[in-house]
């Protein structure tokens, strides 16, 4: 069975970076119509994930309600309630900014384009052919797992 695909509405923005993070296909309009959000639901076959409880009845079994407040919160109710499984979609392989999905970059092409630092001590390299940025082992998106296991590992103490 392939992941699920996603797509958030104007008030999960943060969430959205989340499951990308996680691997995960999710689309983030911001400031969107809630017909367009169903839309996208309904064609592209996506869960609509929403605060809004009107919006979640109306994408029927396609939407997801969230109702916790702050993102840490959200991510492990979106996690529960959808049964996420944080590997299933491969983690750092989506853009967080664009989610375009990364491809492996080789390092003598980004002398200059990383911190002097980053290119000296380290070899593998992955980058977004969408908006170019470029992501590595410790970067951002990769401290942002870390913590999403450490939030899973103690959700029952949140
Ligand atoms: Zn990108």
């Amino acid at each position: 069975m392939s992941p699920p695909r996603f797509v958030v509405d104007t008030m999960l923005g943060r969430l959205a970076r989340w499951l990308r993070a996680m691997g995960y296909d999710t689309l983030y309009l911001g400031p969107a119509d809630d017909r367009r959000l169903l839309q996208l639901a309904e064609t592209e076959n996506r869960i609509l994930l929403t605060r809004d409880a009107k919006l979640a009845r109306l994408a029927a079994s396609r939407g997801c309600l969230i109702r916790a407040d702050g993102v840490d919160h959200q991510l492990v109710e979106a996690v529960e309630k959808l049964s996420l499984v944080p590997r299933e979609a491969g983690w750092l392989s989506r853009c967080l900014e664009c989610n375009t999905v990364l491809e492996p970059r080789p390092k003598e092409l980004l002398s200059g384009l990383v911190p002097e630092y980053i290119f000296a001590t380290h070899t593998e390299f992955m980058g977004c052919p969408g908006c170019r940025k470029v992501y590595w082992a410790g970067s951002h998106a990769d401290r942002m797992l870390t913590r999403l296991s450490r939030l899973l590992d103690r959700k029952g103490s949140l």
